[in-house]
């Protein structure tokens, strides 16, 4: 259902991005790969992409933090790929403190990487699917842009603003073919989250059971991790003509977190 459709996925070395990347890619799309990590791991990555989608694939470790870097982004996929009429903003990064004590370039980064970036990218997106009259842009917020949590303020402001900001420009494009949503995930099983069960087994005297249910999803009803797939196949469908009339919309898939 994508063929011949760009996709710009942020943050798509890992995690949700890369799921997203991967559906998209299934569906016919040329995707732009990016993000940080192992370089060669990465390229593989963009050449599993390709493979899906008639060899054409981009890959690119600009920094979002760098107004710069992201005209970079937009430019080089538009020369390898064409202009992203799919654009994710994904990319996202988090640093946990009482806010007296958050180093106040953390609060500079977050809010660049998680906010700025989203305005940069999209701003700079824009004009060619006006032109096209046709736009998908999904910006992966969190269950932090409804509800709060202690020690992440940060995080919790700049994905309110990103909530907002997609209000905000889907009431702009809302007549020119153009949708703009936020998906908001709870916790979501990554490596990232992964990551964290040993230490905390060994720091709380846990088993991997109680740390999961108890420390994790505590906040999540459900008792389970979303599905870093099950995020893709809803940014997949918000990609399908079907979903036109889905805008502005901030999309909960946090296993019933923001219900409570
Ligand atoms: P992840 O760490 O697995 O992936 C983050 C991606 O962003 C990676 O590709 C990384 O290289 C890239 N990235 C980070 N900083 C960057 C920068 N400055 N410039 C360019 N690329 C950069 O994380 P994830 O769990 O897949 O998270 C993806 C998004 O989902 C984020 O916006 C995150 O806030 C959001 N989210 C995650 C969860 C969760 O539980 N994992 C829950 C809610 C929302």
């Amino acid at each position: 259902i994508l063929k011949d459709k760009v996709a710009l996925v942020t943050g798509s070395t890992s995690g949700i991005g890369l799921a997203i990347a991967r559906s998209l890619a299934a569906e016919g799309a040329r995707v732009m790969l990016h993000g940080f990590g192992d370089r060669e791991a990465n390229l593989q990555l963009k050449d599993e992409l390709a493979a899906l989608s008639n060899d054409c694939a981009g890959f690119s470790e600009a920094d979002l933090a760098d107004p710069e870097a992201i005209d970079g982004l937009v430019a080089q996929c538009t020369d390898e790929l064409g202009s992203p009429s799919i654009l994710v903003n994904n990319a996202g990064v988090q640093h946990v403190a009482p806010i007296t004590d958050f180093p106040p370039e953390k609060w500079d980064w977050i809010m660049a990487v998680n906010l700025s970036a989203v305005f940069h990218t999209t701003r700079l997106c824009l004009p060619s699917m006006r032109q096209r009259g046709f736009g998908r842009i999904i910006n992966t917020a969190s269950a932090h842009s409804i509800v709060a949590s202690p020690n992440k303020a940060p995080y919790v402001a700049a994905k309110h603003g990103v909530a907002g900001f997609t209000k905000a420009v889907a009431l702009e494009t809302a007549r020119e073919g153009i949708t703009v949503n936020c998906i908001s995930p709870g916790y979501v099983w990554t490596t990232l989250v992964e990551n964290q069960i040993p230490d905390t087994m060994k720091a709380r005297n846990m088993t991997r059971e109680q740390v999961m249910n108890d420390v994790l999803l505590a906040a999540q009803p459900t008792k389970r991790f979303v599905e870093p797939v099950e995020v893709a196949a809803l940014a997949l469908f918000l990609c399908r003509p079907e979903a036109g009339s889905i805008t502005g919309a901030n999309l909960s898939m946090d296993g019933g977190w923001t219900a409570q």
